[in-house]
């Protein structure tokens, strides 16, 4: 028992410090490409008032502070590098829930898909749909300000908060926003803690803002022999004004991983697949829905209406997981470029594994222009991981060169913060490292992740 683990034991309850050695609390979804990471404690604080003693009393000792969500991150923000991880699984309350005003204010380890259902029991709304929904935590949605395929008409997390509630250092408990749709009193700190990946405080709660369930929502799929003829499609449903919900592409590679499983199956020679879909009121959604149909049949092989939209989205889901199992591991990043380069980012994708002799696919939110770059690996194989690290040095380049950036969805984390000074121009770079010291002093929120 470390003595970190031990002196906390001194002022929690029995549940709320687990060993450091806890292996549920040492990797995130990074485990796949060999990062794990090892801690002097782990404790589950049961109220926001518990969260912030412990961190005062990290902070008053300086020792780090992890905090963790359901473990889903694709950057390894969640992996502690030593220190106390501060799991908020036990937070899982609702304080508030008005559903004539649209509103609700939840604790930050609430699951995702448990919001989701709670809201649309009084048919609301709660739109951000990152994958892994069932594992990830709202508090670590809003840390990395997580997208999802309906962000392309919704937006992101941050898009859906109205306030939090969080611990910033050295252990005090504030709110930023609140119950109430604007507030532009003072410099936008919400807005600062949103995507900020537990590195200048800890989420506790958050006002959530919330829609009218859309009636209807009508996806299409339609499959093209390869990216020339999907990208061109794409570029038809934007360029002709279909304001759909979702438009998520695969490619090839991508598709022949998860295509195994597609309802009602895919047809010969696919090589490509694009999923589009229409919402809101069932007239106007099968209207919109007619005519992204033929947007998307030019050049296609098949162009279908799925009637069961969950099925659908239950298998894009599992696209990842599917696109691991070929190999075991692989190294998937999330870079984002201009709308109109996607294809050229595809593309550079395939190259970019020829050139290291890796197999690649890409597959991701084509209407956000972020795609989820991938390179598979065996697990074990430390030379072929080495060469995915340099494939990705240049799937990174490739992005800045398309007008892009690093990533558009998972975050810096531990894995990409290398590449965070390519990225950010040296002034902006020092504006950042001022925020992060003026929040965390003494580089206790998460170190080693972010910048
Ligand atoms: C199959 C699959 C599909 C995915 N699809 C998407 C997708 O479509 N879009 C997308 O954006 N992401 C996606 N992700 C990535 C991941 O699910 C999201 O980033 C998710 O929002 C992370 O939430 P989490 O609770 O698991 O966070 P964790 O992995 O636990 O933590 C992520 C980061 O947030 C910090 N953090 C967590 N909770 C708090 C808190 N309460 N206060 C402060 N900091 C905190 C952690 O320190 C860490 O830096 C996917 C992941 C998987 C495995």
């Amino acid at each position: 028992v470390s003595g970190i683990e031990k002196e906390l034991r001194s002022f929690l309850d029995a549940h709320a410090v687990l060993p450091g050695s806890s292996a549920a609390y040492l990797s995130d979804f990074t485990e796949e490409r060999g990062l794990g990471g090892h801690a002097d404690a782990v404790v589950l604080p049961r109220s926001a008032e518990e969260t912030a003693q412990v961190v005062a009393w990290c902070y008053e000792r300086d020792v780090p502070i992890v905090p963790r969500g359901g473990g889903t991150g694709f950057a390894g923000g969640a992996v502690p590098f030593g220190g106390v991880v501060l799991s908020l699984e036990r937070m899982t309350a609702v304080r508030s829930f008005d559903p004539l005003v649209w509103r609700i204010e939840v604790e930050a380890g609430m699951r995702t898909a448990d919001l989701r259902r709670i809201v649309r029991e009084s048919g609301l709304f709660f739109p951000p749909d990152p994958g892994a929904a069932e594992q990830s935590h709202v508090g670590g949605n809003i840390a990395t300000n997580a997208g999802g395929p309906h962000a392309f008409k919704y937006g992101v997390t941050g898009a859906w908060v109205l306030g939090l509630e969080a611990v910033l250092a050295p252990g005090q408990l504030v709110r930023v926003g609140g119950p109430m749709r604007k507030d532009v009193a003072g410099y936008d700190l919400k807005s600062l803690l949103i995507g900020s990946e537990g590195t200048l405080g800890v989420v506790t709660a958050a006002w959530l803002r919330l829609l009218p369930a859309p009636e209807v929502f009508l996806p299409v799929v339609a499959f093209y022999g390869g990216v020339t003829a999907g990208a061109a499609a794409l570029q038809r449903v934007v360029g002709t004004g279909l304001a759909v919900a979702a438009l998520e592409y695969l490619d090839g590679g991508a598709l022949a991983a998860a295509g195994g499983s597609f309802p009602e199956g895919v047809p010969d020679g696919a090589a490509f697949l694009v999923i589009a879909e229409a919402d809101g009121s069932r007239a106007e959604a099968e209207r919109l829905r007619e005519e992204v149909v033929d947007a998307l049949a030019e050049g296609s092989l098949a162009v279908r209406t799925p009637a069961d939209a969950a099925a659908l989205w239950r298998w894009r889901d599992g696209v990842s997981l599917a696109v691991t199992a070929q190999r075991g591991g692989k190294v998937s990043e999330d870079v984002v470029v201009p709308f109109e380069r996607i294809a050229e980012g595809i593309d550079g994708t395939l190259e970019i594994g020829r050139r290291h002799g890796l197999e690649a696919c890409s597959w991701g939110h084509a209407g956000d222009g972020n795609l989820h770059s991938t390179f598979l690996v065996t697990p074990g194989d430390a030379e072929e991981l080495e060469r995915c690290e340099r494939a990705v040095d240049d799937l990174f380049a490739l992005a800045l060169r398309l007008g892009g950036s690093i990533s558009g969805e998972h975050g810096v984390g531990a894995v990409k913060r290398a590449h965070v000074d390519a990225y950010l121009p040296p002034a902006v770079r020092a504006v950042q490292g001022q925020i992060k010291r003026l929040f965390d002093p003494k580089n206790l929120f998460n170190p080693g992740k972010k910048l």
